[in-house]
């Protein structure tokens, strides 16, 4: 370990460049290089990394610092990002980060609060989210799974579907029906439910890559302490809404420095092929271009209105539909530009860079339907943001 965030002793406030060399120098000495290939040696290699930034104080860069964050103000937390894409190490576990997080603080109970978000920063408890469910997922007010209140236990059952990482995880942050079956947003609460409780399984599913990113969740009678519940019963849907704004604006910023990384990597790909002369090529890289800076502006900016407001409100919603598009886009010109050899699976030896691209373009197909699908993005800014009418095909409000 070769830092800490105090500042050395007999130093004034530090600059940005100055924290900027002091977070290059930590993330290169401590990189945790390339991960092990077994599963189980891979959540133990990210979950140790996880631990070795939040002991160094270089954990949670907008969380207050009593929760183990670093507090940093909005500049401090753009040159964090573009130093965490730079340096190429894993970022956060799970989904409770970007969502679950930013949900505790605003409504959680001093004890929950306690008792939920230091494990979950340093990575010692791994959250999922458990909100959408086979009948319920852009009508997500529509959900189904019932919990009963017996004593200071509540009983719950139901199905949820499309779970990213909940096969990993320790807490499920799941939204449940407490209200009768058509009190829609009346009549939804939001509990933590133990993953590994008598009654929850898991199961893996497939998606177009090959890989199982997301699962579905069964809980059979699953006994959840009313304890576990943020906010008051019935009233989870305000909770809701900051948590989706959130996980809409979730890794904006990490997302653009990612990102100009990528773009740069492409341009030098099609370099080497030798077609930057062709004027139609040059002209979609310089439409990519222009878009990953306006990325870096936009996650500017999300981090700016939460750093003053809290929340990050329904501009989220644009935010997030730019860069979902942007890396379709991005991964489509790349396969189309690389020609045959581009489309080649990761396990082809003649692949373009072990089939990255291929797989994006795969995995990116879903980024549209992910935290909510474009046409809701669209519905949300034409509503919230430009004050549109409303949709006549959603029930009122
Ligand atoms: C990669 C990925 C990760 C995910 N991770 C999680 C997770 O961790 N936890 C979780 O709970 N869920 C997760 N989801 C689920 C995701 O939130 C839902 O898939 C999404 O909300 C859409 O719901 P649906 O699949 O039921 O589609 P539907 O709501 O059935 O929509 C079907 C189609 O109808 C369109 N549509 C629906 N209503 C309207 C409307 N009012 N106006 C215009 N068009 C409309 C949609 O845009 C879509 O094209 C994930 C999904 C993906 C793809």
């Amino acid at each position: 370990m070769t830092d800490t965030l105090t500042p050395q002793a007999g130093t004034t406030v530090e600059s940005d460049e100055q924290f900027r060399a002091r977070l290059r120098e930590f993330l290169t000495s401590n990189h945790p290089g390339r991960p092990p290939k077994e599963p189980a040696e891979k959540i133990a290699w990210h979950k140790a990394w996880l631990a070795t930034l939040f002991d160094a104080g270089f954990a949670g860069p907008s969380w207050p610092r009593e929760y183990g964050g670093m507090a940093l103000d909005f500049a401090k937390q753009v040159v964090y990002q573009e130093e965490f894409a730079r340096a190429r190490v894993p970022g956060p576990l799970g989904t409770g980060l970007g969502i679950a997080a930013p949900t505790i603080i605003k409504y959680g109970t001093a004890e929950q609060k306690e008792r939920f978000l230091r494990p979950m920063l340093r990575g010692d408890s791994v959250w999922a989210q458990g909100y959408s469910e086979p009948e319920a997922g852009s009508d997500l007010q529509a959900l189904r799974t019932t919990a009963r209140r017996d004593g200071d236990e509540y009983v719950v059952n139901g199905q949820k579907v499309w779970n990213s990482s909940a096969e990993i995880a320790d807490i499920i942050f799941t939204l449940v029906r407490t209200g009768t079956q058509d009190s829609r947003q009346n009549g939804i609460s939001y509990l933590l439910v133990d993953a590994h409780a008598a009654g929850v399984t898991v199961r893996p599913l497939r998606d177009l890559t090959g890989d199982a990113s997301f699962t579905e969740i069964f809980y059979e009678d699953v006994r959840v302490p009313v304890a576990n519940r943020i906010g008051e019963e019935n009233e989870g849907w305000t909770l809701v809404r900051t948590s989706l704004g959130h996980e809409r604006s979730a890794g904006a910023m990490n997302q653009a420095a990612m990102y100009r990384r990528v773009l740069d990597e492409l341009i030098q790909l099609v370099r080497e092929r030798g077609i930057t002369a062709d004027p139609l090529v040059r002209d979609t890289l310089a439409d990519l271009e222009i878009r990953v800076r306006l990325m870096r502006y936009s996650g500017m900016r999300t981090i700016s209105d939460i750093a003053a407001k809290g929340e990050p409100g329904p501009a989220s919603s644009t935010t997030r539909l730019f860069n979902v598009t942007f890396e379709q886009d991005l991964h489509e010109v790349a396969v189309e530009l690389l020609g045959e050899y581009g489309a080649l699976g990761r396990r082809d030896p003649l692949a373009v860079q072990r089939g990255r691209w291929v797989w994006g373009f795969l995995r990116t197909r879903a980024s549209t339907i992910g935290a909510g699908t474009a046409e809701i993005q669209r519905n949300t800014i034409a509503e919230q943001v430009l004050g549109l009418p409303r949709d006549p095909a959603m029930p009122p409000r």
